[in-house]
């Protein structure tokens, strides 16, 4: 039989199958898979293989085999073990929601985010949330934001999940798909969540997190389905996920526009700083590459992070 995990607790996997029944697994075994060293084999979103129970038990089975993930996302234990622990695997687009104010959503923060996504290969959709409570200065913030971000090739949205505008648009590129929503604690993904689907029974970020103080345990994320065809995982406690371990050489390479010039730069290892001819820094001059990008781009090379918001006259 197969079917996807909805659910874990650590040693039991809710699995549902195509027809819509929910079976309780158990791994067979030593069950491992190649190439990750984490605490859980298997993650909400892998789709597996199962043979139900031989003791006859209703609704029980035996996970025996996992099909190849499309992605997955990890982050490492809190624990003194330094483990990996994969949060989620095949997502088809995280949302990630900012905010000007009530919090600020620096661009580090948003560049850092979408440097993990690309490098855990989840598309990532922009959001930008409480569109009715900006100035009109404000709103020239978020469209230079958004046609930012959209030149790189990311989807931009503008919303009001107070107002419900613009919220048919992010139902829209959910249909058919496994969502997550991300971003800071207060940029309304609860209420976003809540103007999706009224009647979603989901666990709000303020318990888990109170639950999660003082613990070392490891909260689990859970998969949902919508009424209108698409599913979302909710990952109580999660912030973002962990950043990968990634060389200074590497990181340009998860920077769409960067890597598309590293081609033409003059020497192939080139990372855009002082080097001679350097197609990034001409496209800088230029303007075809935004300062705001290669700012946040040198912060995570050299790890000095500073929190900057769009100032429209000067980025
Ligand atoms: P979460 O921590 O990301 O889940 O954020 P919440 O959904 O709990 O929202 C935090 C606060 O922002 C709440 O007081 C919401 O009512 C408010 N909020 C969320 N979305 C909007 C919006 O679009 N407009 C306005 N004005 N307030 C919002
Ligand atoms: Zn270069």
């Amino acid at each position: 039989m197969k079917g996807i995990v909805y659910k874990s607790t650590g040693s039991w996997y809710t699995v549902k199958t195509k027809d819509g029944t929910f079976y309780e697994c158990r791994i067979k075994g030593k069950f491992r898979i190649k190439g990750i060293k984490s605490t859980n084999p298997i993650a909400v979103g892998d789709k597996v293989h199962f043979e139900l129970d031989d003791k006859g038990e209703e609704n029980v089975g035996v996970i025996n085999s996992i099909e190849d993930r499309k992605n997955y996302i990890i982050r490492k234990s809190v624990n003194l073990s330094k483990q990996t622990h994969i949060i989620a695997a095949n997502l088809d687009q995280v949302f990630l929601l900012v905010t000007l104010n009530n919090p600020t959503t620096y661009t580090i923060f948003i560049d850092r985010f979408l440097v993990t996504a690309e490098a855990y290969d989840v598309p990532v959709v922009l959001v930008f949330n409480k569109i009715d409570t900006y100035t009109e200065e404000e709103t020239d913030e978020v469209k230079y934001l958004a046609k930012l971000y959209r030149n790189i090739g990311y989807t931009c949205i503008g919303i009001s999940a107070k107002t419900g505008k613009n919220v048919d648009k992010i139902k829209e590129i959910m249909i058919d798909k496994t969502s997550m929503f991300s971003g800071h604690s207060g940029v309304g993904k609860s209420t976003l969540i809540n103007a999706i689907e009224p009647d979603l029974d989901i666990r709000t970020a303020e318990i888990s997190q109170q639950h999660l103080q003082g613990q070392h345990t490891t909260t689990f994320a859970e998969m949902f389905d919508l009424s209108f065809g698409a599913r979302i995982i909710d990952t109580p406690g999660i912030k973002g996920f962990g950043i990968v371990d990634m060389e200074k050489e590497e990181i340009g390479d998860y920077f769409p526009e960067l890597f598309e010039l590293k081609q033409h730069c003059k020497f192939n290892n080139c990372i855009h700083l002082d080097e001679p001819k350097c197609a990034v820094k001409e496209a800088l001059e230029e303007g075809s590459v935004s300062w705001s990008r290669y700012r946040s781009y040198v912060q995570m090379i050299t790890g000095e992070e500073e929190n900057y918001r769009i100032d429209i006259h000067g980025e």
